[in-house]
């Protein structure tokens, strides 16, 4: 059976060692969820809306002991644990409750459009059915937030779950699935309902080959993409949440005042570094103008070497990378950033603490040719780049293979169609990109190299299900169609397709907007049914 260990990344012990599933006990898995999923997708949205509030309720309750799981394989500080992966699972459940209902329920299409076809007083509405087995595949930077949008939204859409955690944050996994189950317990569902496995990027290779029906993945764009082409060859749906390098640029109109610049730079600081520079969306650019480029750097240098480490004696504001390895890889990253002509204005230094932690380092001077900044950085290294003028700064912005979440500051009207001109899924302005996570109803999506999928929002719900359209004909008279063989000429027009051909062309007149009331209030009737 193989094995695997949990390393502390606040000093390198052993923290468990675990067990990974073989395939036999993989495909058991797939099955036992399947069982489950049948009886839970028969139950209506509210009843699904009453469980998922109840998780809620019993993560909150579960709280203390789940920041100490993430405490213990992360070493984040305890405060930003509450703050992003606590707040955001809990609210993830209560927010799937309440906008699942209306996301999911069946929708009528109705309407002034529904007369332009065959004025055959049909009616249509789509439906939304489960997918049936969702994979969730999660990464370790925030091992409660992230899986737990994927995995209360595919229930809420009447989905069973398998999660695949990081192999870096397994316990963290593990501990969530557990609270969720014994609520599923209290209401007299399967536990098997959600499932947790566990293990490296093998196990969720083999997961993958089992008869899962849906996978929502978040992760590097390089496994993202090969599991997108895996589940292509079977035409598994795939959500992708994928790398990123956000660019945060600044006009010349958002660093008039040293008030704004204490912000501008306030913001920079704190996106880049929190979660030690871990985040998707951290500020990983930053694009200022020329003239303000030395003032920038300078309270940068200051704001950035202030920063103190989080360690178990010792609090403060950055924890530690979540291994070693991964910190050696950022170092290397600057190193040969240094070799494409950066500079290092502050930080780049091996800490000396036994752990994972990295310093705040700023790079300036970089080219905009250099290689690294195709790459993603994962780690509180912040890169500033100067402009000359706005034009150069979109392009400098739009300079790399991703397109997840992107900030304009400035006047609101000059930095709104600078933001329409960004490569990015969610573009903010004036704030960070990185705060619109904690925004539940708004679509996080990732374009490029970053995507495709969408996490959050009711798009998110909707695609939690595989949706059919039903068409009904409710006028008898039209039983036998004007088309049907015997009805038409076919070597003549006969009027019927030349009428129709001209219908669609026809503006929309007031006659189309009584008949499309109708249509559509016969479509809700026949929802009702
Ligand atoms: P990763 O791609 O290495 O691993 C992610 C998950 O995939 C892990 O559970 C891993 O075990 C699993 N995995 C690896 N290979 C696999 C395979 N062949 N088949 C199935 N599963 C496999 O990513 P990571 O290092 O854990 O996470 C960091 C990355 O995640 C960064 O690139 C970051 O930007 C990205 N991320 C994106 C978002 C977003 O919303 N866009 C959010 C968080 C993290």
């Amino acid at each position: 059976m193989p094995r695997f260990q949990t390393i502390s990344p606040t000093d390198g012990s052993v923290l468990a060692n675990h067990t990974t599933p073989d395939n036999t006990e993989l495909a058991q898995t797939v099955s036992h969820a399947k069982a489950a999923q049948t009886p839970w997708a028969a139950t209506s949205l509210k009843q699904r809306a009453r469980v998922l509030t109840k998780v809620a309720k019993a993560l909150e309750a579960a709280g203390d002991d789940l920041v100490a799981h993430v405490r213990q394989e992360t070493g984040k500080p305890v405060s930003e644990i509450w703050l992003t992966d606590m707040s955001m699972v809990v609210g993830s459940f209560a927010q799937a409750a309440r906008m699942g209902l209306k996301a999911l329920s069946p929708q009528s299409l109705g309407g002034p459009e529904s007369m332009r076809s065959t004025l055959m007083g049909r009616t249509h509405q789509r439906v939304a059915n489960p997918w049936g087995v969702v994979a969730v595949i999660s990464p370790w930077n925030y091992p409660l937030a992230t899986p737990g949008w994927g995995i209360a939204a595919a229930l809420m859409a009447g989905n069973a779950v398998i999660l695949k955690p990081s192999e870096l944050t397994p316990a963290c996994g593990e501990a969530l699935i557990q609270v969720i189950q014994t609520v599923l317990a209290q209401h007299n569902l399967p536990k098997t309902l959600v499932q947790c496995v566990v293990g490296d990027g093998q196990t969720g290779e083999q997961l993958l080959a089992q008869a899962i029906d849906a996978v929502v993945f978040t992760g590097s764009t390089a496994v993202g993409r090969h599991i997108q082409a895996q589940m292509a060859l079977h035409n598994i749906p795939v959500s992708l949440e994928l790398g990123g390098s956000c660019p945060m640029v600044v006009l010349p109109t958002g660093l008039r005042t040293a008030q704004q610049l204490d912000a501008i730079t306030s913001q920079a600081t704190w996106a880049r570094c929190v979660n030690a520079g871990q985040s998707c969306a951290a500020v990983k650019r930053l694009l200022v103008p020329v003239s303000r480029h030395e003032a920038v750097v300078n309270q940068l240098i200051n704001k950035m070497s202030q920063l103190t480490f989080d360690t178990p004696e010792q609090p403060g504001h950055i924890g530690p990378m979540i291994s070693t390895d991964q910190r050696f890889r950022l170092h290397r990253q600057v190193q040969r950033a240094v070799d494409d002509g950066g500079h290092i204005t502050t930080g780049g230094e091996l800490s000396e603490l036994p752990g994972a932690y990295y310093p705040p380092t700023l790079i300036t001077h970089l080219p905009a040719s250099a290689n690294v900044l195709q790459e993603e950085w994962f780690g509180p290294v912040l890169i500033v780049q100067a402009y000359t003028s706005v034009e150069e700064a979109i392009t400098l912005a739009n300079a790399t293979p991703y397109g997840l979440t992107a900030s304009v500051f400035g006047e609101p009207r000059e930095a709104r169609p600078v933001a329409e001109k960004l490569d990015a899924g969610l573009v903010s302005i004036n704030d960070v990109a990185l705060t619109h996570y904690g925004w539940l109803h708004v679509p996080w999506q990732g374009i490029k190299a970053s995507g495709p999928g969408v996490a959050h929002s009711m798009a998110s719900l909707q695609n939690m299900a595989q949706w059919k359209t039903i068409g009904t004909n409710h006028v008898s008279v039209f039983k036998k169609m004007p088309w049907l063989f015997g009805n038409t000429c076919t070597h003549q027009d006969d009027g019927l397709g030349r009428g129709l051909t001209s219908w669609m062309a026809t503006p929309w007149w007031r006659f189309d907007k009584l008949l499309g009331a109708t249509t559509s209030m016969l479509g809700r009737l026949n929802s009702r049914l």
